[in-house]
Parts: C-alpha cells; structure tokens; sequence
C-alpha cells in the first residue's frame, strides 16, 4: 500500500490560545474569602471604596498647623494654643495661633499649611518660632488624595497579591469575593518512570528515569491557584487509562497530565480521551512543546458509595483535560504558555498577558527554526541576554539556569547585540 504520510498543518500559538480562552467557562462557584488569605486568588467582584482614603486632611509631618498668611514673614512668632497627636481631633485654629501637631493627626479647621518642626524653633512661654518660608497646603495630605469614595479600587477579573489585600483592608474589607479554587489531577504516563526514593540512583536499570514532570506541575499548579490532586503515575496501558481519566473526572475540573500525548503505539491519552468525551490533538507551531491536547472527560454518575465524596468546583458535566507532551523542557514551556492561562481564564481572570521585555541579545543564534522558539536565557550584569548552551527540549537545566525565554519568531537568527522579546518566567504567574 502506498500510504504517504502528510503532516499535520502547525496550530499557531496564539491561535491556540483563544481556543483555549473559549473552552475554559468561568467556574461559576464564588465563595467569600477572608482578606488575610486571598493572596493569588481572581477577585470576582470588584472593590469599590465607601470612603476617602485619607479620611480627612492630616499633616505630613511631626510639626506645627498655622495659617499660612501668619508666617508670610520669615521668622514670625506664633502662640502654641493646642496639641494634636495621631488618633485626636483639635479645636478649630485662630489667627496667630499655632497647633503642635503629629503625623496622621487631622489638620484642624483655620489650618492652612504645617511646618516641619525641623524648621521651627519652640521659645519660652508656649511661642514658636518659624525660621524658614512656607507655602499654603505644605505638608497637608488631603482627604480623599489616594482613594476617593465610591472610587474602583481592584477590577474583578483582577488576580489579587500582597498589596491588593492591604489596600482592601485599608477600605474595611474583612473579606473578599473571588472565584472558587479550581480542582486539577495530576498524572504522570510512561513505564520508563521511577518515583525518587523508589529505586536508589546507582541501581536504575537502563531506560529507567525518574519522574520529574509530576514534581514542578504540581509547583506550577500551586502557584496558579489550584488544589491540586497527585494522581500518580499511568502505566502505559489503554484500559488503565480510561480507567484513571475516568475516575478523575468525577471529581476534578481539569486533568492535566503529561506523555504519552503523542500517536505512537505507546501513546494511550488520545484513544483514552476520545473513548471518554471529545479530543482536540494540536500540533503546535512552537519549540519546544510541539504536541498538545485539549478535551473533554464526561462525568459518568457516581456510584452510591462515593457519591458524598469531594465535588469538583464546577458544576458542569464534564472535566477539562489537557494532555502536555512528555520531554520536560516541552511539558514546561506548554504549561506557561497555555495551562497557565487557562487556568486564569477557569478562574474569571479578565485578561492574561505575559511582558514582553525588549533586550540586547549577547548571544548568536544562527540555527532558526521554521516553528515559533522559546529559548531559554539568562540576563547578566550588564542587562544583556546569554543564552544556554543545550535548547533540547529534554534540558530541564536550562530552565533551572534561565530566568525567561526569548520569544523568537519563526525562522529568526539572532545575531550579538539585536533586540529580542525576552519573556521573563516570573511574568508568567501575574
Ligand atoms: P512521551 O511523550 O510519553 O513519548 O515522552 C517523551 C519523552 O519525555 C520520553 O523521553 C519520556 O521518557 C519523557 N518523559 C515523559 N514523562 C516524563 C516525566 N514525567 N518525567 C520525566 N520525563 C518524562
Ligand atoms: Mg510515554
């Protein structure tokens, strides 16, 4: 039979991303949260202040009110009538007249600038001095200057971090409104794999490796907001997949497992998938992390005696499943660049964008492929990029050794000293 093989067109990855963005429904599931632990969760509505952040004009600095046009003259002398420390209130102020006040404290009413007490001098019989020029409104921090009231503080849709919760807080939210945390398997596939510990290094049998994918996806995962459940290692047998997958979905809204995604003989995760709800197999046109898989599990109905077990955080009939390749490198890259957003679209993020840096390459890069690359890099002192030695997608050192990728389009060379669109791995987890 004269069967010729041809290969599939390559899915852009942008492309595959607004795929993605379209299956991944917004889990509906929102639950209050207390403002102390909702670090890195999607606030689903938005926080909108009920006061003036100040509350009212306070001073600046430890000083003295006055009225400005009192001390129009350098070295005018005022009487000190009044003490106004941080958390009191005073008394309305006169002409002449000078209050010793606090940082914080409110500036009381007839008060029209302060001066720092660095530029006073205090004399005998409650008198002050003021020995420097001063303008009206000077160290005043106006009501309202940092946050007016009913002012949109944090849009829903936005991922929340440390300064998001002070700034909540500081509007007397106890709790927020976020989305619920979604819960992901995690399976590793492949008989070549030895969990660490299981069989010690100088006694693995040859074609034996340890299993490293399971270890920094469960870390991704953690870091993308989720709950994250260690399935374990699928051997590689169709029934025992369809089994695993199966059970999965019952309880899960994503699984995400890594190998065996491919269609050699080995390769179980598609018939798997298919047999078990939908498939979309990609070939994507990016290096590393060529192959990809995005679908569907059904939820078959829960037998009686696990029926009161752990519930997904969606409510639909089905799980997600995204099938990674098996090569690290490629397993890794895959996950930033769409599990990662996936996972934030899941959990109503509004809009996800990595940062694109533009830098000079200190490295050449003559060998471009025809597919997108992401090469790993390192910034040095001098705020150019080197590049690692080995961009094998079985490397998992140059991810250990980079601290981003360059976004290089297809069929680019890099010669020493271009701009190139540096991607640094932290902008990936915003
Ligand atoms: P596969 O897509 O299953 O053919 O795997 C591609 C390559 O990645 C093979 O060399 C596998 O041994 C390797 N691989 C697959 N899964 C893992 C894993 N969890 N940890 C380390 N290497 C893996
Ligand atoms: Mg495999």
């Amino acid at each position: 039979m004269n069967t010729k093989f041809v290969p599939k067109p390559l899915l852009d990855l942008d492309h595959a991303l607004t795929e993605l963005k379209g299956f991944a429904v917004p889990l509906l599931e929102t639950q209050m949260v207390s403002t102390f632990d909702v670090d890195n969760r999607v606030l689903r509505e938005a926080v909108v202040s009920a006061l003036n952040v100040p509350p009212n004009d306070n001073s600046a600095m430890d000083g003295y009110a006055v009225h400005a046009q009192d001390v129009a003259v350098q070295g005018s002398v005022l009487k000190v009538t009044q003490r106004i420390p941080a958390g009191s209130v005073g008394t309305p102020l006169s002409r002449g007249e000078a209050a010793r006040i606090f940082t914080g404290a409110p500036i009381p009413l007839g008060a029209t600038a302060v001066v720092a007490q660095e530029e006073c001098e205090a004399l005998q019989g409650d008198l002050v001095k003021v020995n420097a020029p001063i303008a009206s409104g000077q160290c005043i921090r106006l009501a309202g200057e940092d946050i007016k009231k009913g002012g949109l503080v944090i849009e829903a849709g936005s991922r929340l971090n440390a300064a998001s919760l002070g700034i909540a807080a500081s509007l007397g939210f106890k709790e927020l409104c976020v989305s619920k945390t979604p819960k992901v398997a995690l399976f590793s596939t492949g008989d070549e794999l030895v969990m660490p510990g299981d069989i010690p290094p100088e006694q693995m049998g040859e074609g034996r490796i340890y299993n490293s994918n399971r270890f920094f996806l469960k870390s991704l995962l953690k870091r993308a907001g989720c709950e994250v459940t260690d399935m374990g290692n699928i051997p590689d047998d169709l029934e025992q997949t369809k089994r695993c997958l199966a059970q999965a979905a019952l309880d899960h809204d994503l699984i995400l497992t890594s190998g065996g995604v491919s269609v050699g003989e080995e390769d179980h995760i598609k018939p798997s998938v298919i047999a078990l709800g939908v498939l979309h197999q990609w070939a994507l046109n990016i290096k590393p992390g060529k192959p990809f898989a995005y679908g569907r599990i059904h939820r078959a109905h829960k037998s009686s005696e696990n029926a009161s077990g752990p519930k997904p955080s969606s409510t639909e009939n089905y799980a997600h499943f995204i099938g990674l390749p098996g090569n690290p490198v490629s397993s890794y890259a895959t996950f930033m660049l769409l599990v990662q957003p996936f996972l934030s679209f899941l959990q109503g993020q509004a809009s996800v964008q990595y940062r694109h840096i533009p830098m000079r390459a200190n490295f050449e890069w003559l060998k471009a492929d025809r597919r997108r690359e992401f090469l790993r890099v390192r910034q040095n002192d001098q705020g150019t990029l080197e590049l690692f030695p080995n961009q094998s997608s079985g490397v998992l050192t140059s991810v250990v050794w980079g601290d981003g990728v360059v976004d290089n389009p297809p069929s680019t060379i890099i010669k020493s000293g271009d701009l190139v669109n540096f991607i640094p791995f932290d902008s990936f987890l915003r």
